[in-house]
């Protein structure tokens, strides 16, 4: 993939994150889904559907931190190269997921020392 692609696309998903977060952190938050508030019932629904916004704003943070130092690795020259092994990334896992920081055996051995 071209660079100047990754990076037009990289900013768009940064900038498409920004307005999910800004989206969440509003005073009417659209998230969530009927069912799952139908479920919630009376008590507590409120501390779920707090909680459902919370969790929902931190995976919308944690993508925008990967999408922000994958442009970061544009501008440094490093983007494509695994940020654990240095080895590049395959062009098709780049294509599949521009922010990714690794190649898949170093992200595969992160994903097991997290559990
Ligand atoms: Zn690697």
């Amino acid at each position: 993939m071209e660079i100047s692609v990754a990076r037009k696309y990289l900013e768009e998903m940064r900038d498409s994150l920004d307005r999910t977060v800004a989206v969440l952190r509003g005073e009417h938050p659209q998230v969530g889904s009927g069912v799952a508030e139908a479920e919630a019932g009376d008590a507590g629904s409120n501390l779920t559907e707090a909680d459902r916004n919370l969790a929902a704003v931190q995976t919308a943070l944690t993508q925008r931190t990967e999408v922000l130092a994958a442009l970061a690795r544009i501008d440094d020259g490093s983007y494509g190269r695994c940020v654990d092994c240095g080895n590049a990334v395959p062009e098709e896992r780049l294509e599949a997921r521009p922010a990714t920081a690794r190649c898949v055996p170093c992200q595969g051995k992160r994903d097991r020392s997290r559990r």
